[in-house]
């Protein structure tokens, strides 16, 4: 038990409180007896002295009754009359005898001693003979105590009458022996009965103590350099006593006393007794209050220590401990407050995990967790890997395509029941035993496919690919949604989470440019975007090299062969590639944004050319292409504006070719950057119309002028009946819509004069002209000529 313990020290301050309170009382209770037994044996020897007294004066009684008898006797008073001395003289002596007398005496009525049984009578007990005689005069009898050869004696006097006095009797006995027994007997006192000579020598006469306490008792008295006072203490072969001194009488320089002793062990032993118990009670007293006071130390610290214990669990995360306190006391309390605390905090800690570790949208496994549970499979992947395909771990990362504008057209709740919805599916597509779902953020979910071959993560890929084909239907609306999927996996292409991931990453980026489902990690993916990087860096230099060029491509009526209008197409010059076609770097501009330094030059070269047309008398209408990030440019209404102001071009020269998917990558911003050019006075045009997804109802809001119809479906129309039906329904719509209709992609007579019996506006193809570098155009319009006007055969226009 360390002393710094919560019940180290409780139990020392009981223990030490408990020592104190003994010891006091123990003490107290020890002076108390002492007092008390000291005070008892002071009372004992004061009566001891009184009983000595009434003792003294009944022998006295006793010895005066006898004295009475004789001084009664008639024959002795006879003698006594006649002064029969030898009468007077046998009568003395045989009544002396029969009482045990010391000494019998006759006074005679002139005081004097008539008969004695001594011969020789002290001037001290003459005296005192005489003073005895005077008192009897008054009492009928007296009685005194005289010293004797060393001896103390009890006299007693009566007077003999007859009927007037004619003398005393006068006799004496011993204080000896019997009277000490006598007095021992009476009490509990030890009694000694002593005398002093003229010398100061103490001799005992009587005693009631043993052999070598008198011895001792004598050698004390004689060794003591004065006479001793009435009380005091001594000590006696090694006991205790208190003694109390009487002086019997004196006679001449001797003393007689009688010293009675108290025992003082004695008398304290019962109470040495009572302290024994009480110092056992007090031992066992402390030993109780040491068990009690540890035992409330341990009934106190223990559940303490079982807290602090459990706390140090808590601290670690191990909520599982329970605190068992059967108690109702503040303890109990405590330990049933720390279990509740305990159980919220896990409770917590549950929520606290679910929400960093779960989506908390579609309830998959966030990105963190994903990445535990991938590194957990690519562990065991790694240990249990015997090369051996079906036992490697894939991720199929997953990207939906225009998430954002369904999210930003239908609002944010339909994107989220969306969301749930994908999650769904894709859960449904999986083995939950080896395939786990994740959503990684935003659209993007990811596929961790566990103990499989690579074909077989190719094959979940399609299946969930196919699955996503299946329209997605949400209040009433449809939707469809394609994707993007990426496979990276253990062993082909890494070994660690992160590196899968990104990996993954990459290739679901390529399948999004190729548009063609999933792709499975290839280096050479990499590669490409590392080209893709120095494009950009030529791209910039591109411009300053003034390596672009305009091309421009007429725009004719159907209806007359009338060149109304060119569209302006870029080319880049390359000075070790040469010759680059848009497609090759357009969708790479979009994506690095280099697009609207490129607009911005298509814009000035088309404005510089369109007023240079002017000055020579063309009033053409050109059309340039915007991409979906100039749509996003809130700058774009301004730089073009100050375009045309430089050059003094009306916005009415003017026609903006967008298309459905540029709009529909962010509906919201294209519609508010549209309406600001329709404003301006701008033509707007919906290129590669048919190709999109965009639904008619919206498109209605547009504030567009024009539909370009895609080459794809003109290009061969005149063999295939379904384009032609799709041209001449679109030509239609258009029509209805109020809209201009241009067809691209003529690349023949037939197409053209087909378009033109079905109605279509405008046309744009190779029939009449590649695109041409723009100074080129200006020959091309002087040789034009329009082709005949003929009808087209019916069967194809149906
Ligand atoms: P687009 O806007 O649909 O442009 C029409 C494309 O169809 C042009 O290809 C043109 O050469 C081609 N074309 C025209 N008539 C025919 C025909 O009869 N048969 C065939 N097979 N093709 C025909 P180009 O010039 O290669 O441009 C390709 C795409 O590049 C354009 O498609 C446009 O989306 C983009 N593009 C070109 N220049 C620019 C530009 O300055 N800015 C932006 N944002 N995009 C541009
Ligand atoms: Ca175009
Ligand atoms: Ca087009």
């Amino acid at each position: 038990m360390r002393f710094r313990s919560l019940e180290s020290r409780i139990a020392t301050v009981f223990l030490v409180l408990i020592l104190v309170i003994q010891v006091v009382s123990f003490i107290a209770i020890r002076a108390g007896i002492d007092a008390n037994a000291r005070a008892a044996i002071g009372n004992e020897l004061a009566i001891g002295e009184r009983v000595f007294r009434k003792l003294l004066e009944q022998n006295a009684e006793k010895l005066t009754q006898s004295a009475r008898l004789l001084a009664a006797d008639y024959g002795f008073r006879q003698a006594i009359s006649t002064d029969d001395r030898e009468t007077i003289e046998t009568a003395l002596d045989n009544h002396g005898q029969r009482i045990n007398a010391s000494l019998t005496m006759l006074v005679s009525s002139d005081r004097s001693i008539k008969a004695a049984t001594t011969k020789h009578v002290s001037p001290a007990l003459l005296k005192l003979v005489l003073q005895l005689v005077d008192q009897t005069e008054e009492n009928g009898g007296a009685s005194g105590t005289a010293i004797v050869d060393n001896l103390p004696y009890q006299i007693v006097a009566v007077p003999v009458k007859a009927p007037i006095t004619i003398g005393w009797v006068l006799m004496a006995f011993p204080i000896d022996d019997k009277l000490a027994v006598d007095m021992r007997e009476l009490s509990s006192l030890q009694v000694s009965i002593l005398t002093r000579n003229e010398e100061g020598r103490w001799r005992s006469i009587a005693s009631t103590l043993l052999a070598p306490e008198l011895a001792s008792l004598l050698g004390q008295l004689q060794a003591a350099p004065s006479a001793p006072p009435v009380s005091f203490d001594l000590n006696m072969a090694g006991s205790e006593f208190s003694a109390r001194l009487l002086p019997l009488g004196k006679d001449a320089g001797q003393i007689a006393s009688v010293l009675l002793q108290r025992s003082i062990s004695e008398a304290i032993g019962p109470y040495r007794q009572l302290q024994l118990i009480l110092l056992i009670l007090t031992g066992l007293g402390i030993a109780l209050g040491v068990a009690g006071s540890i035992l409330t130390a341990k009934r106190i610290a223990q559940p303490l220590r079982a807290l602090a214990e459990s706390a140090k669990q808590l601290g670690t995360g191990n909520y599982q401990g329970r605190i068992d306190i059967q108690r109702d006391d503040e303890i109990g309390a405590l330990g049933k407050a720390f279990d509740h605390m305990q159980d919220g905090i896990a409770k917590r800690e549950i929520e606290i995990r679910r929400l960093a570790y779960w989506d908390s949208l579609t309830n998959l496994p966030n990105r963190a967790q994903f990445v535990t549970v991938l590194d957990e499979a690519l562990m065991q992947a790694q240990t249990h890997s015997t090369g051996q395909t079906g036992q490697g771990c894939y991720v199929l990362m997953m990207d939906l395509d225009r998430f954002k504008h369904v999210n930003d057209v239908m609002g944010h709740d339909f994107g989220d029941a969306l969301l749930c919805q994908v999650a769904l599916r894709l859960t449904q597509q999986i083995d939950a035993g080896r395939a786990t779902v994740a959503r990684l953020g935003g659209d993007e979910f990811a596929i961790l496919l566990d103990r499989a071959g690579l074909d077989e993560a190719r094959q979940l890929a399609a299946k969930i690919i196919q699955s996503l084909e299946i329209p997605l239907s949400l209040d009433d609306q449809t939707v469809d949604l394609g994707a993007g999927l990426g496979i990276a996996g253990f062993p082909e292409h890494g070994n660690d989470a992160e590196t899968l991931l990104s990996l993954a990453e990459v290739a679901m980026y390529a399948a999004k440019q190729r548009s063609n489902g999933a792709v499975v990690y290839d280096p050479l993916i990499d590669t490409a975007s590392k080209q893709s990087l120095s494009m950009l860096s030529e791209l910039r230099s591109a411009i300053d090299r003034n390596e672009f060029r305009l091309y421009v491509q007429p725009k004719l009526m159907l209806g007359t062969g009338k060149v109304v209008g060119l569209e302006s197409l870029v080319r880049w010059e390359h000075p070790v590639k040469g010759f680059i076609f848009p497609d090759n770097f357009i969708p790479f501009a979009e994506q690095t944004g280099f697009i609207r330094v490129l607009t911005r030059w298509v814009l000035e070269q088309s404005a510089m050319l369109c007023r240079d047309l002017s000055a020579l008398g063309h009033h053409l209408k050109v059309s340039v292409n915007l991409s979906t990030r100039d749509l996003l440019d809130q700058d774009l209404t301004n730089k073009f504006a100050d375009i045309l102001t430089r050059y003094q071009v009306g916005p009415a020269s003017f026609c903006l070719e967008i298309t459905e998917s540029a709009i529909m990558d962010d509906p919201v911003r294209a519609q508010l950057t549209l309406e600001k050019l329709h404003t301006m006075g701008v033509d707007l045009s919906i290129d590669d119309f048919g190709t999109g997804y965009s639904s008619l109802a919206y498109l209605k809001r547009l504030p567009v002028d024009e539909l370009k119809i895609d080459k794809s479906f003109v290009l061969n129309m005149e063999l295939d009946a379904e384009d032609s039906k799709i041209v001449r329904s679109t030509i239609d719509l258009g029509h209805n819509m109020g809209l201009r209709v241009v067809a691209e992609g003529i690349e023949s007579e037939a197409v053209w004069h087909l378009l033109s019996g079905m109605g279509c506006d405008q046309g744009q193809g190779y029939f009449m002209s590649r695109p041409m570098p723009a100074d080129k155009l200006v020959g091309w319009l002087a040789q034009w000529q329009a082709p005949q006007h003929r009808d087209a055969a019916p069967e194809l226009i149906r």
